[in-house]
């Protein structure tokens, strides 16, 4: 069976799906590996290093795509690309099903298997394959960098014989797997750090890393889903968090939002007043820009200056740290790999429920039922449209 690993085509993207050590390990169980020249490059690992773990190198892209029985990626290949892919192949990655699920039709219409990682059901079992956690962790430490680079002060306090500093204070909405990593980071960083999330439970996560959780009164209302997550929130308990939140950044250095809903657009939690009510300075990294965004004056993909306090948008932070982000991608893909492939053949079990949840396309058709309404959604646009 032959996997092969790209080049990745996006514009901006710096990841690649395996590394060198993964394409080891999965040649010793009987794969053989395919690599397209510079596939690594941008990540820090060469062709060498990949030719010395023993995998085949080729600038032939096309040969790739038309020969591979399994295609890790990152993204989701561009169509042209798709059209080559050898009918009844696996491609895995981050293949965004929901947000832009036209763009998988050609591999869709070519019978090429798509699993897509952000599908992957959060449960204990496939904790080790969960990309969307590795990628928030880079994200939520990249954030944090990145304001204290832009911020006019330092983050620890520092008695010098000029002064005291004082401490930066940091305040992080949203403490999932992005806001707890912040608030890590921060706190090496010597910043004396503040967070409030909906879910009671994060006050526990928050308070262990030395921060103070901000409690407030929802009224006791239910905030968490069966799996842990939070709920979409009324208006009257939104306006609860957000008058919070505008008192507290009132005094901030740096905010950081990660606060997303699963399948929602993200809270809007910091009004223009709040920011407007910021102190000059302030940086503002909006994580939850690709769902949208936590704050009114967002524009995602953008970085503004709004009466002094700077609104970073990321939509995509770990392209940024592309060492370790591939590192962390690479080894969620080979814990994948190891349910598709048993004894060096292809194993592709529906009722496993971490395959059949990740599964957005088999043999010529959309099986997940959200992306086959999303897909009906857009050919009735597309219809209307011409
Ligand atoms: P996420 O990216 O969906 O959301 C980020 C945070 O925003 C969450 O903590 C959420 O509670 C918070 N939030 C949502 N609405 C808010 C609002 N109106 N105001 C303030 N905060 C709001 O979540 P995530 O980071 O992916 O993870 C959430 C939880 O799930 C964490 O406890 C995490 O440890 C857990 N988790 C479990 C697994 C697993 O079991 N496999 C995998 C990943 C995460």
């Amino acid at each position: 069976m032959r996997l092969a690993v790209l080049k990745e085509a996006a514009p901006g993207e710096t990841r690649v799906a395996l590394l060198p050590d993964a394409v080891k390990s999965l040649i010793a169980k009987g794969l053989e590996i395919a690599v397209e020249s510079g596939a690594g490059l941008a990540s820090g690992h060469s062709d060498e290093a990949y030719a010395l773990a023993g995998a085949t190198l080729t600038s032939d892209r096309a040969s790739l795509l038309s020969s591979a029985d399994i295609l890790p990626v990152v993204n989701a290949p561009p169509a042209e690309d798709q059209r080559r892919i050898k009918p009844g192949a696996i491609a895995i990655g981050f293949l965004r099903p929901l947000d832009h699920p036209a763009a998988l039709l050609p591999a869709i219409e070519s019978g090429v298997t798509l699993l897509a990682v952000e599908l992957v059901p959060r449960i204990t079992r496939a904790q080790a394959m969960d990309a969307l956690s590795s990628m928030a962790t880079v994200a939520g430490y990249k954030a944090v960098i990145l304001a204290a680079d832009t911020l006019p002060r330092l983050f620890p306090m520092l008695m010098t014989a000029a002064g005291t500093i004082a401490p930066a204070k940091v305040f992080v909405i949203g403490a999932g797997v992005a806001g707890l990593q912040a608030i890590a980071t921060a706190r090496r960083l010597g910043a004396v750090v503040e967070a409030y999330d909906v879910r009671a439970a994060a006050g526990e996560q928050v308070r262990s890393l030395g921060a103070k959780f901000l409690d407030v009164d929802l009224g006791g209302i239910a905030t968490e889903d069966k799996g842990g997550y939070a709920k979409e929130l009324s208006e009257e308990a939104l306006e609860r968090g957000r008058d919070l939140i505008a008192k507290t950044a009132k005094t901030a250095d740096v905010i950081i939002t990660t606060a997303q809903v699963p399948g929602r657009r993200s809270p809007l939690l910091l009004r223009r007043d709040a920011v407007e009510n910021m102190r000059p300075g302030t940086i503002l990294v909006d994580l939850a820009a690709a769902g949208g965004g936590n704050c009114e004056l967002t524009r995602p993909g953008e970085t503004q200056v709004h009466n002094g306090v700077t609104l970073f948008a990321p939509l995509n932070l770990p392209v940024t740290v592309p060492g370790h982000a591939s590192q962390l991608y690479s080894r969620n893909i080979t814990n994948f790999l190891a349910l598709l492939v048993k004894d060096g053949a292809l194993h592709l079990d529906m009722d496993d429920e971490i395959i059949s949840g990740s599964c957005v396309a088999h043999q010529g058709k959309a099986v997940n039922p959200r992306v086959v309404e999303a897909l009906e959604a857009y050919a009735a646009a597309h219809t209307q449209s011409s």
